[in-house]
């Protein structure tokens, strides 16, 4: 046991208040700290920002989608091929999206 404050800096450049409970290469750290923790809390933070841009982009996109296909229709020029691509790149969104909410 050791009564090693934690080293990690919080507010102000104060150390934070917690005991150290975990040490890598010589430095201490709490529990919640500690680089594992630390890394653990930054990639479910990075996962749900994608999440939350994968959603943000494939709701734009079809709308996107809906505009064009309303503009194209009012003037009698429906293009297949540019829907497809239009369908294809919002489809691709929702796949990536899938999969990564299926590692959660
Ligand atoms: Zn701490």
């Amino acid at each position: 046991m050791s009564d090693e404050q934690c080293s990690e800096l919080v507010y102000h450049h104060s150390r934070c208040s917690r005991k150290a409970t975990v040490f890598v290469n010589g430095v201490g750290y709490c529990k919640w700290h500690s680089p594992d923790a630390t890394a653990k809390r930054e990639a479910a933070s990075e996962r749900k920002y994608k999440l939350e841009s994968l959603a943000h982009d494939i709701k734009w996109r079809t709308r996107e989608l809906g505009n064009l296909a309303l503009l194209l229709y009012k003037q009698d020029m429906v293009s297949a091929s540019q829907m497809r691509k239009e369908c294809d790149a919002i489809i691709a969104l929702e796949e990536e999206r899938k999969k990564l909410e299926g590692e959660g």
